[in-house]
């Protein structure tokens, strides 16, 4: 039997604008430490990268709220991945954000992430969204995918201090793409 996916949670209005708040200071953090995207587009290429992107419940109901079509079942890539390109900048997850593939921001980003991650975790229980961890591309696809992959799913007790959680990424420059 095919794994089933959680269900996907509701923003409320209020809910949603406190998020998209929350990623317009991510970006203008992230843009104010002068990081380069080289819009490589590998980072987004989970089918040759080996890696998984993380986003909470929250940030995948945001996503959702504009995207309620049916994503093909299978597949590691994801749905927004448009010939090397982000389609869903404006939706994209925090760990779509924090992520460069220079390594000379790996420590800076790591940082930022960890504080923003926390403060959604915050705001999902300021909403009464339930929190959770998951595959992003998995979560938006039906969930096949993060089982086939293996990978294992992260709760807010087990959130990890470093920006790699995002996707336990190795090599991208996923945040501009
Ligand atoms: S930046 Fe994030 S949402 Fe956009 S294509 Fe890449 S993985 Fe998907």
């Amino acid at each position: 039997m095919e794994p089933r996916a959680a269900p996907t949670a509701t923003l409320s209005p209020e809910a949603a604008q406190a998020l998209a708040d929350v990623y317009a200071r991510v970006d203008r953090e992230i843009r104010s430490m002068g990081a380069t995207c080289w819009l490589r587009g590998r980072c987004c290429d989970f089918e040759t990268a080996e890696h998984v992107l993380f986003a909470s419940s929250a940030e995948i109901a945001f996503v959702r709220a504009a995207h309620a079509e049916r994503f093909a079942p299978h597949g590691v890539l994801c749905p927004f991945w448009k010939d090397g390109l982000c389609a869903e900048r404006e939706r994209r997850p925090l760990g779509c954000r924090t992520y460069f593939c220079d390594p000379a921001y790996s420590d800076r980003v790591a940082s930022i992430h960890e504080r923003y991650h926390r403060e959604i975790c915050a705001l999902a229980d300021r909403f009464g969204i339930e929190y959770r961890y998951e595959p992003f591309v998995a979560a938006l696809r039906g969930g096949s995918n993060a089982d086939a992959a293996g990978v294992e799913l992260w709760r807010r007790d087990d959130v990890r201090p470093d920006a790699r959680e995002r996707g336990d990424v190795d090599d991208a420059d996923q945040n501009d793409a």
